[in-house]
């Protein structure tokens, strides 16, 4: 820890934020250059999870610090995540939101409760990660990141503009 290098926060409007990431294929100290430089920038930020497009890298990869229902902080990275939501209708709960790229405003709206998410380390290990509660929540949040969905984007409109305005972009 400690080794990363602080990268500025790319915010929303950019285009490499509204488009899929590529899936990551070269496990080398590259990709785990990149990873230190994404948890040294969401530590900076003070935020509780950062995916590479956040930093201008349109790759598959995110990385967390966040805590779990149970108070448990979770620290990580994943290369190449798949979410898993248990069931076609999942258990739901309602939180508050926010993003390191749209800086600012919170909103509550409602996530799976739970989340599984599979894919491989740094190395190119396989890796599962479980969330509850908040965890559960950032989780789906950087998923949706990779695939170029920022979560004001699951908002009505008129929430989104809202909350858009309140971050000073448009
Ligand atoms: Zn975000």
């Amino acid at each position: 820890m400690g080794k990363g290098r602080a990268r500025a926060i790319v915010l929303y409007g950019e285009p490499v934020l509204h488009a899929p990431c590529a899936e990551v294929t070269t496990f080398d100290r590259e990709l785990a250059k990149l990873v230190d430089d994404m948890m040294a920038s969401m530590r900076a930020a003070d935020g509780v999870g950062l995916a590479a497009n956040q930093i201008g890298v349109p790759l598959r990869v995110f990385v967390y610090d966040c805590p779990d229902a149970e108070g448990e902080q979770h620290t990580g990275h994943i290369v190449n995540p798949v979410l898993k939501v248990p069931g076609r209708r999942p258990a739901t709960t309602k939180d508050t939101e926010g993003c390191l790229s749209v800086p600012g405003p919170h909103t509550e709206f409602r996530r799976a409760a739970t989340a599984t998410v599979t894919g491989l380390d740094v190395e190119g290990n396989p890796l599962t990660v479980r969330g509850t509660g908040y965890f559960a929540r950032c989780l789906q949040h950087e998923l949706d990141h990779l695939d170029g969905v920022v979560y004001v984007d699951l908002l009505s409109t008129r929430r989104r503009r809202k909350i858009l305005d309140e971050a000073g972009l448009e």
